[in-house]
């Protein structure tokens, strides 16, 4: 490399020694750091690329193992910054080997002569953030050190070996490998006992091959992993004809899409498929040998739920049985231990058909854990396996091993980066840490880079990075460092993201899981590649939110604030109404407003099945009145619960809220009566209110007709539905009955007045605006009946009430009316439990199937009505059981 400006400087303020000084480090010469490389050159810093092996590559350098090969496919997999670079490169086939991958990158590290600012064989061993010089020192292990401004960690996630953690390695006598960090020379395993330890992604790979060479063959596995055949061969044809046709669309999708790879976002959920068409989806996605595809495009709820999971995961279960053919061997090799894709699923050729060699033993770690190694192989608690060769395959200390184990990081007054991460790493949008100025990470914890393709993630990161870097040059600024209140709000959003997946519900490396005594925690950002890429534009857009700024001569800027505030996927749906730019639904007038509705209501996902759905007529107050009953799907008679739709008085209908019914009968296994009662301007207060309470009144008097329970019911209702159903309650008391066991208010009106702050703060912007109430209002109610206790039950009298549920959310113009009839029962003596939904909005919890993270608010809700109604708590399946692992989430912890 040509050297850079070399001075004379003091490192530890004892010695004098020669320190490269440059703009920017660089550390790691993979993908990321190759392509900052050529960035940052080009903006004009100076830089060094620090890279301890010696060549370009980073994990493709160190991951040799027979196999290796990528598992994104290769259309994808590759840089996407020069279209020249593009047009010069031809993969030869469709998941290319780690041998063609590491002559790609020399190649690119070629084309733009990145290897003379690269030092080879130069390892860091510490970094030091100096204050007064607002600079990083860098100790190297191979010549001078580094004086830079700023610091880029282009690590890799996956680029720390685990130690083997097994006791006696050093005692054995035979050859030792490990699949991150395998020979150049050529292993020789002809003929030689061998024994591979983990079925991660490497062994997976790499065990087919070893088993064709070696004598015998004993896989020692711990757990057992999905692995999809890659049906490897010449690039697929329709892939490439989708790139070829418009190149530039089709990179632009996979920027904004959830993994990184241009495919749809799927619509379809499981229960609208026959098991016929389930099984055709999935022989699809098995013939084509595609791990993206296969993890995405089944049905919408294959990666959120807990049920459109399991389908999957046992069509999958399915193809091990039928590969394998001792039973015993295949049940071993068949996971049951985590959701598909919540432990990364693997790759493979030939895997399971390996297990049907004769020179290939399978050792199932769960009935025989290894004891030790000895000096001529391996004891287990129940044999010996007497071996030449060992391979461990156990897999890396990823995302923060390679970051904060490699080298002390020491930031602004000492603060030591592996202490600040002790209990999980804590970080700004994965770029960067509070406390630690100047200093980025590629890819870090917090970003989604191992749940993507990484190519994409990578380019996004640097280019993110080294835009940031060029227009503090411009401004003058000098440090950038994010505050703790942003990196503690980025920690609360994470912990939100981590309920949309169920990556939460495995141990697994993604979790710090693997290794012993690491803090535990979903690493990677599970909101998607798309949803990231336009969070990280947004801190830019909104003035570098969450930073601080500083220069020798400009005024320091600190914009301090949390980018995220609303659940993530409140924000996709917020979003995607934004860009509709719909006008004011009360602009439709009353009519128009109601077609609007049913044709929204219409692009939702389909309810899911409950037992039975029935439609009838009640006898109201002036006519007879519909209703749809949903029936559980186990046995009678069940309580009944009277509910009642939102749409501020004018709006909706069974049909609205028809997905929550369903998911509320299904939780709570309750009857739920949807009423239909009627609608302003066509029949104005107290009509809603009198049809309600009538409503209620006939029902429980035939609870038996319905198939429910005898005894009291229980009401509830959500926006102007939790006003009736409110209100419900209090002419039940005066009336002389029916006798209500329980009330569930979601979201309701209380009160006529617009003065309390939720009305201003959420005035508009979280689609129930302050004008569209008003416009419900004012067709339902004349300013002088707004008093009334039957549309404003916050005015009246609020003793003796049944127990409540009382749910509010923060971006909601009713927050506070909510909030205020909660506490005013409490005063009156009535036993309420509250909800107040952080980061939610109005229709968070009805909008069942699209806001995911509404359903722990659905389950807490579902067993509220139980009590009510004297029923022991639901014992729900699986996933409810597991959300509740959440509360001792490690980054849901540390946010709090
Ligand atoms: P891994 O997925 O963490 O797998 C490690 C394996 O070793 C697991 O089966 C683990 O069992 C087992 N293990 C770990 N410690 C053990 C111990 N002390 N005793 C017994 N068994 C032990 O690691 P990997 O296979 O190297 O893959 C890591 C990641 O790298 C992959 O998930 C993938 O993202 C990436 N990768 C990608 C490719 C590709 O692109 N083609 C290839 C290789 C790797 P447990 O599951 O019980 O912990």
């Amino acid at each position: 490399m040509q050297d850079a400006v070399v001075a004379v400087s003091t490192l530890d303020g004892t010695h004098k020694e020669t320190v490269q000084q440059v703009d920017v480090a660089v550390v790691g010469a993979g993908f990321a750091g190759l392509y900052l490389l050529y960035r940052l050159r080009k903006a004009g810093f100076t830089t060094v690329t620090l890279e301890e092996a010696d060549d370009v590559g980073g994990t493709w350098y160190w991951n040799r193992y027979p196999g290796a090969r990528c598992d994104i496919q290769t259309i994808d997999y590759g840089f996407t910054f020069d279209p020249e670079l593009e047009g010069a490169w031809r993969w030869s086939e469709k998941y290319a080997t780690q041998p063609e991958i590491l002559r790609y990158l020399g190649f690119v590290a070629d084309r733009y002569d990145l290897r003379r600012d690269i030092r080879f064989r130069t390892k860091v061993t510490a970094a030091i953030w100096d204050q007064a010089k607002q600079r990083w020192l860098l100790a190297t292990d191979n010549g001078a050190s580094v004086s830079c401004r700023h610091y880029i960690m282009a690590t890799g996630c996956l680029s720390s070996p685990k130690p083997p953690e097994i006791d006696g390695v050093k005692n054995f006598k035979g050859e030792v490998y490990f699949t991150g960090r395998w020979p150049h020379e050529e292993v020789k395993l002809a003929g030689k006992r061998v024994a591979v330890i983990g079925t991660g992604s490497s062994g997976i790979q790499s065990i087919p091959l070893i088993a064709e060479q070696a004598a015998e063959l004993a896989v020692f596995q711990r757990t057992p992993n999905f692995a999809l055949p890659a049906h490897n061969g010449p690039v697929p044809g329709d892939r490439k004809a989708l790139l070829d046709n418009d190149r530039t669309g089709y990179r632009e999708q996979a920027r904004w899409s959830l993994a990184g790879v241009p495919y749809p976002q799927q619509t379809v959920v499981s229960w609208q498929l026959s098991d016929a068409e389930r099984r055709e989806r999935f022989e699809k996605a098995w013939d084509a040998g595609d791990l993206v595809y296969i993890l995405t495009q089944l049905w919408a709820d294959q990666a959120v739920d807990v049920d459109g999971n399991a389908l999957l995961a046992e069509l999958f279960r399915d193809k091990i049985r039928a590969a394998v053919k001792d039973p015993e061997t295949a049940e071993a090799l068949t996971p049951y231990d985590h959701p598909f894709g919540a432990k990364r699923p693997c790759l493979d050729t030939n895997y399971y058909a390996t297990f049907n060699r004769p020179n290939v033993t399978l050792v199932n770690l769960r009935q025989e854990p290894i004891e030790a190694i000895t000096t001529s192989g391996i004891k287990t608690g129940k044999r010996t396996f007497d071996v030449d060769v060992i391979v461990f395959a156990t897999g890396f200390d990823a995302m923060t091993g390679a970051i904060m184990a490699v080298h002390p990081i020491t930031g602004r007054g000492g603060k030591s980066l592996s202490e600040v991460w002790a209990n999980g790493p804590q970080t700004y949008l994965g770029l960067t840490v509070a406390g630690f100025p100047n200093l980025f990470m590629i890819t870090g914890p917090g970003s989604p880079s191992v749940l993507s393709n990484m190519a994409v993630s990578i380019e996004q990161h640097v280019d993110w990075v080294v835009d940031r870097l060029t227009a503090m040059r411009e401004a003058g600024f000098a440090t950038i460092e994010a505050t703790e209140a942003a990196q503690a709000g980025w920690a609360r959003h994470m912990a939100d993201c981590s309920m949309l997946t169920l990556h939460r519900l495995a141990n697994t490396w993604y979790t710090g899981a693997n290794v012993p005594g690491k803090a535990q925690g979903v690493m990677p950002y599970t909101g998607g590649v798309g949803p990231y890429r336009s969070i990280c534009n947004e801190v830019v857009d909104r003035g570098m939110l969450g930073f601080m700024l500083s220069g020798p001569s400009v005024a320091e800027q600190c914009n301090d604030g949390e980018i995220v505030r609303l659940q993530p996927d409140v924000r996709l749906v917020l979003n995607m109404l934004a860009e509709m730019k719909l006008p004011p639904i009360e602009s439709f007038g009353f009519q128009g407003a109601r077609d609007f509705v049913a044709q929204f209501n219409a692009s939702r996902p389909a309810g899911r099945p409950v037992g039975e759905i029935v439609d009838g007529s009640l006898p109201g107050p002036d006519g007879a009145l519909s209703y749809r009953l949903y029936r559980p799907a186990t046995p009678g008679p069940h309580p009944i619960v009277v509910y009642f739709h939102g749409g501020g008085w004018v709006l909706g209908d069974e049909q609205s809220d028809d997905p929550f019914c369903r998911d509320m009968c299904r939780r709570t296994g309750m009857i739920f009566v949807s009423v239909g009662y009627r609608h302003a301007p066509e029949y104005r207060f107290p009509a809603a209110a009198e049809d309600g309470y009538a409503a209620t009144r006939w029902i429980a008097e035939h609870t038996a007709e319905l198939g429910g329970q005898p005894g009291p019911v229980l009401v509830a209702g959500w926006s102007a539905g939790g006003n009736i159903a409110a209100v419900t309650c209090q002419l039940a008391r005066d009336r002389g009955g029916p006798k209500i066991a329980g009330q569930l208010l979601v979201c309701p009106v209380t009160d006529c007045r617009f003065d309390r702050p939720s009305y201003n703060d959420n005035a508009a912007g979280y689609f129930l605006t302050r004008s569209l109430m008003y416009w419900f209002w004012d067709l339902y109610c004349s300013p002088a009946d707004r008093t009334d206790p039957r549309v404003s039950p916050l005015r009246g009298k609020l003793a003796g009430l049944p127990p409540a549920f009382v749910v509010t959310c923060e971006f909601d113009p009713l927050r506070d009316e909510g909030n205020a009839y909660a506490e005013a029962l409490t005063a009156a003596g009535v036993p309420v439990e509250q909800l107040q939904a952080r980061g939610h909005f109005h229709s968070s919890f009805t909008m069942v199937d699209m806001v995911i993270t509404s359903v722990s608010g659905r389950v807490q809700m579902a067993e509220a009505l139980r009590r009510f109604a004297g029923l022991p708590p639901q014992a729900t399946g699986g996933d409810e059981a597991r959300r509740g692992q959440l509360a001792s989430h490690k980054l849901a912890a540390a946010a709090g």
